[in-house]
């Protein structure tokens, strides 16, 4: 699952946000770009030691615009801070993370479509549009301590 992301330039990424009808802006590309490199989800704090030029409520600002135009997923673990990703250039996918030490990793498990028919036929909802879903273990090393 963890591979590589394309290299995206500054521009691609220009051409990413405005096809979601998102302003382009200078803290939206960085925070792109920063993304880009980064393997797994990212907490806000870490963002902002590599996006130096963005402050932490303006990163929360502009990451927000962005989970909303779908191009960065917040995904929440721990029960702390909500972490961030790029959606797009990956497959869809989800998370596990150990409880003892944090470590995260990606999981190609989702739910399946029997699961979205049951929920389909919720009463008071017309249409599934995404989900959360993130599991908790513990890892090799932590079991073997
Ligand atoms: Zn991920
Ligand atoms: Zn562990
Ligand atoms: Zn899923």
């Amino acid at each position: 699952m963890s591979q590589k992301l394309p290299n995206r330039d500054a521009v691609s990424y220009g051409e990413a946000i405005r096809s979601k009808s998102v302003r382009v802006t200078k803290h939206r590309l960085l925070i792109m770009t920063a993304l880009s490199h980064e393997r797994l989800p990212i907490s806000i704090r870490d963002l902002t030691k590599k996006v130096r030029s963005c402050n932490e409520s303006t990163l929360y600002r502009s990451l927000e615009s962005l989970v909303d135009a779908q191009l960065v997923r917040r995904v929440h673990l721990d029960g702390a801070a909500a972490r961030y990703e790029l959606s797009i250039d990956r497959p869809h996918h989800h998370h596990i993370q150990c409880v003892r030490c944090g470590l995260i990793q990606d999981v190609d498990i989702c739910v399946r479509s029997k699961e979205e028919a049951v929920l389909r036929s919720t009463p008071a909802f017309a249409s599934v549009v995404d989900h959360s879903l993130e599991f908790f273990g513990i890892c090799k090393p932590c079991a073997s301590r």
